[in-house]
C-alpha cells in the first residue's frame, strides 16, 4: 500500500468511525453567465472534484443536485435570483459577482443568506483551486464554509469579511485539505442545516 492510499484509508476509516454527513448541495447554472471553454473544463476537471475530495476527507459528503437558473442584475445592481431550492445550500455558478457585493474587488465568490435562501455564488473566471495554505484555498470550499460555519446567519458579507471570518473559512479548509479534519465542521454543518430546514435564522 502506498503512503497516499494508506492517508486515504486511514481518514476513510476515522470518517466512518466518527459518522460521516451529508450536505445537500444544489448547484445553478446562470444562463445568462458568459464563461470561455477553458474556465468551464478547469472548473469542472479542477475546482469541483477538489472540492468534494476536500470536504469527503473531513467526513463530509456533498450530496449534489443540478439545475438551471438566473442572477438577474437590475439597474442598482441589487442581484434577483431564480431557481433556488429551499434548506439546502445554492452553489450560484455565475461569470462575475454583482457589484452589489463585489466593489470592484474582482471577488472569486461570496455567500450570504439571500430571501431565506443560503447562497454560495462562484465566478467560474476568478475561482481556482488549493494554492497557499491558510492564504489561498480553493474557492469552493471558502464560500461553502461561510455557510456551514454559519456566518451567513451572523451578518451580511460586508460585515462578516472584515472580521475574522475569512482567515477562519480558509483556516477551516486548510484543515480539510492538508490534516484531513472536519471534526468541528461536521459539528457546525448539522446545526447550520438544522436551522435551514426548521426554517429558523
Ligand atoms: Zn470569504
Amino acid at each position: 500500500m502506498t503512503r497516499r492510499a494508506f492517508l486515504w484509508t486511514a481518514a476513510a476509516i476515522r470518517s466512518t468511525a466518527q459518522g460521516l454527513l451529508r450536505v445537500p448541495i444544489h448547484r445553478v447554472m446562470d444562463v445568462r453567465a458568459h464563461c470561455t471553454p477553458e474556465q468551464l473544463r478547469q472548473f469542472w476537471s479542477s475546482i469541483w472534484p477538489e472540492t468534494v475530495r476536500d470536504f469527503s476527507q473531513g467526513g463530509i459528503e456533498l450530496q449534489t443536485s443540478d439545475g438551471r437558473g438566473e442572477v438577474r442584475r437590475s439597474a442598482g445592481d441589487n442581484p434577483m435570483f431564480v431557481g433556488l431550492h429551499r434548506g439546502v445550500i445554492n452553489l450560484v455558478l455565475t461569470d462575475h459577482i454583482p457589484l452589489y457585493w463585489d466593489n470592484g474587488r474582482a471577488l472569486a465568490g461570496v455567500t450570504t443568506l439571500w430571501d431565506g435562501y443560503p447562497v454560495s455564488m462562484i465566478a467560474i473566471p476568478y475561482a481556482h483551486g488549493n494554492q497557499i495554505p491558510f492564504l489561498s484555498v480553493n474557492t469552493c470550499v471558502h464560500e461553502l464554509l461561510h455557510a456551514l460555519l454559519q456566518d451567513i446567519f451572523i451578518s451580511r458579507p460586508k460585515l462578516y469579511q472584515s472580521d475574522g471570518r475569512e482567515f477562519r473559512s480558509d483556516w477551516y479548509a486548510t484543515s480539510l485539505w492538508l490534516f484531513h479534519n472536519g471534526a468541528a465542521i461536521r459539528e457546525s454543518a448539522q446545526a447550520c442545516l438544522d436551522r435551514l430546514r426548521s426554517g429558523r435564522r
